[in-house]
């Protein structure tokens, strides 16, 4: 079965996010649990939460992606910045644990100045004093451009991350393909290669999601600008090879391309069209 969905804005609440997502033959999603830009989250309505599991449970919905606020970054240089990305990650999971089958992905972070070590080493840090035993939802490193500083630049950097982490079955990874293109990895001439790396660096057991985004600058760039699906270097035959390739096909697809409800409802039906049932 395909599993594919989009982001969408969480402010009408958990339920209508799950029957806007339905109404665009949507069967998952990715949201934000707060503004990306940080800030205090809302509290969670039991009944509306309750709504949304009974919807799963009724559709072939069975899973769900919360995506981090951008601004954090458990690799800064400053204390006050580390102290603030642990809070708002530890509410996150706290709020997350109350919804169901979800996953929770992340952009690992920016050193600054103090090297990519360095900003590794404070990323393990903290995902050691977050990650629970108990907890429910799945973290996910996202592969990352290579923007800046940014921390996930490459498959080495997500495996350094994860080889530190103590409670492996609590972590795993998230593959954007506009990042790893913008970041070096060729999967439009060379698709198979890209996912053997993967496999022999992270592991494809570790692969839980694939963003599904088109990329507007394209190999090597490190630019990480998103395009439509189809309208930027990745193109759709690359993309139609990602989502029917056999170790990829059964992972859940979101898209995060510039586009409105009406946009995302229109490359679900163009990549459902191509996604061989
Ligand atoms: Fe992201
Ligand atoms: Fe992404
Ligand atoms: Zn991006």
């Amino acid at each position: 079965m395909f599993t594919i969905g989009a982001h969408l804005s969480i402010n009408k609440g958990f339920e209508n996010i799950g029957l806007e997502s339905l109404s665009i033959d949507a069967n998952t999603f990715q949201f934000f649990p707060r503004s990306p830009r940080g800030g205090n989250a809302k509290p969670l309505d039991p009944e509306d939460v309750n709504a949304l599991e009974k919807l799963m449970n009724e559709t072939t919905m069975d899973v769900i992606l919360a995506h981090a606020p951008y601004i954090i970054n458990l690799a800064s240089k400053s204390e006050k910045t580390r102290a603030n990305a642990f809070a708002i990650f530890e509410d996150d999971l706290k709020r997350l644990d109350q919804l169901p089958n979800n996953m929770y992905n992340f952009h690992p972070g920016s050193h600054v100045k103090q090297g990519a070590d360095k900003g590794i080493e404070l990323i393990i840090e903290s995902l050691n004093k977050l990650l629970r035993e108990d907890q429910k939802t799945t973290v996910l490193l996202e592969t990352m451009a290579g923007k800046g500083t940014e921390i996930g630049r490459n498959f080495e950097e997500l495996r350094a991350i994860l080889d530190g982490v103590e409670l492996q079955d609590k972590i795993g990874v998230c593959l954007d393909t506009c990042h790893v293109y913008d970041g070096g990895y060729d999967i439009v001439n060379d698709l198979d290669g890209v996912i053997d790396d993967f496999d022999s660096i992270i592991g494809l057991d570790n692969l839980m999601a694939i963003h599904i985004n088109d990329s507007k600058f394209g190999l090597n760039s490190h630019k990480d600008r998103h395009e439509t699906i189809g309208n930027g270097k990745i193109g759709l035959n690359a993309i139609t090879e990602i989502i029917n390739h056999e170790k990829l096909r059964d992972l859940p697809f979101y898209l995060e391309t510039p586009n409105d409800v009406e946009g995302y409802k229109n490359e679900i039906a163009l990549l459902r069209g191509l996604y061989n049932e």
